[in-house]
């Protein structure tokens, strides 16, 4: 069997991959497991792989064999013994009835005998009563029977819930190895200057996956335009902004907006630039500082977080009007 990385797509999740299957290979393993993350790190990945070495017949130390029927039932998606509960409508809960259901199923045999493995991709689609559900089965777990759950805030959880798994918080690789990981993985890699690739792993909050999506995507080309716009809106009009905002973009130009005026905070503060989300906007950052005050930009910061959770809440709100409203609330500190 050839010997090579297990997730060598995502290759900060081996760490994590490796200490389970530590775990389970000492029998010291849990029945229940939740990964966190902030970010989008590729916990699916890892998670895909934990499932094909539990039910691997083949195994040898940490690796799965990718060719015993089990391994390719996983790879296809369609292994018997593996229950993935998720709604793929987004707003819609998983009811308790189907907790339900799904329990009666767990509690008859096996289709190998290796286990069955229940895994919940999103726990925010568990309402009230089928966390209720879920805790009751995880009270008294079937035999050979593991749970996966995924959420990404510790809202998400019930406190019950949480001390029944064994938590895993998957962190974002440091800047040094995500930076590298882009460089292999970026199209085009040799456009893209360090100090670019830098500030938009900041902006995406440490994500190497996001900021992979990001900087390939046409978005990213345009981001000078839009600082050169946010310029002369604070200057000339703030109504040049309405254009640019009433898209579906709407929520990342709000965070462009709000980590700019953050870099300007820091600017203020004398904090040293190497700390700045926007390492390659320096120029734009210092403009915003001539302008605007550190007072003012900390009630304009303010003003864009309560005008994103409108927007983020109220899904039938008309988002035009929404945006002119902030955009003049902005232009009203500022003019102050
Ligand atoms: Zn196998």
């Amino acid at each position: 069997m050839k010997k090579k990385t297990i997730l060598s797509l995502y290759p900060w999740l081996n760490s994590y991959y490796n200490k389970i299957i530590n775990q389970f290979q000492n029998e010291k393993n849990y029945t229940a497991y939740i990964f966190y993350s902030l970010n989008e790190l590729g916990i699916t990945s890892l998670i895909y792989e934990l499932i094909k070495w539990i039910f691997c017949i083949n195994k040898q130390k940490i690796y799965s064999c990718s060719i015993c029927d089990n391994c390719i039932l996983v790879n296809k998606n369609i292994h018997p013994d593996l229950y993935i509960i998720k709604n793929n409508t987004k707003q819609v809960s998983i009811g308790v009835d189907y907790i339900r259901n799904l329990i009666n199923k767990i509690y008859q045999t096996s289709y190998t005998n290796v286990g069955k493995i229940i895994w919940f991709p999103n726990l925010k689609q568990l309402n009230i009563f089928s966390n209720n559900a879920l805790l009751k089965v995880l009270e008294e777990p079937p035999k050979n029977t593991y749970f996966f759950l995924q959420c990404k805030s510790k809202n998400e959880l019930l406190p019950t819930i949480y001390s029944r798994c064994q938590f895993w918080n998957i962190v974002p690789p440091n800047e040094k190895i995500s930076i590298s990981w882009l460089k292999k993985n970026l199209q085009n890699n040799l456009i893209f200057k360090k100090k670019s690739i830098k500030s938009a792993l900041r902006i995406c909050n440490y994500s190497p996956i996001n900021t992979l999506y990001l900087l390939n995507n046409s978005i990213w080309k345009n981001r000078n335009i839009f600082y050169g716009v946010l310029i002369s809106a604070f200057k000339i009009d703030i109504m040049n902004l309405l254009s640019i905002l009433d898209n579906k973009n709407i929520l990342f130009y709000l965070d462009w907006i709000y980590l700019i005026l953050l870099d300007v905070c820091k600017l203020h503060l004398k904090i040293n630039l190497k700390f700045f989300y926007n390492l390659d906007q320096i120029f734009i950052i210092y403009k915003i500082f001539d302008l605007i005050f550190i007072d003012k930009i900390i009630l304009m910061i303010k003003k864009i977080f309560f005008y994103k959770k409108i927007l983020i809440k109220i899904n039938t709100i008309n988002h035009k009007l929404v945006i002119i409203n902030l955009l003049l609330s902005l232009e009203e500190i500022y003019k102050s």
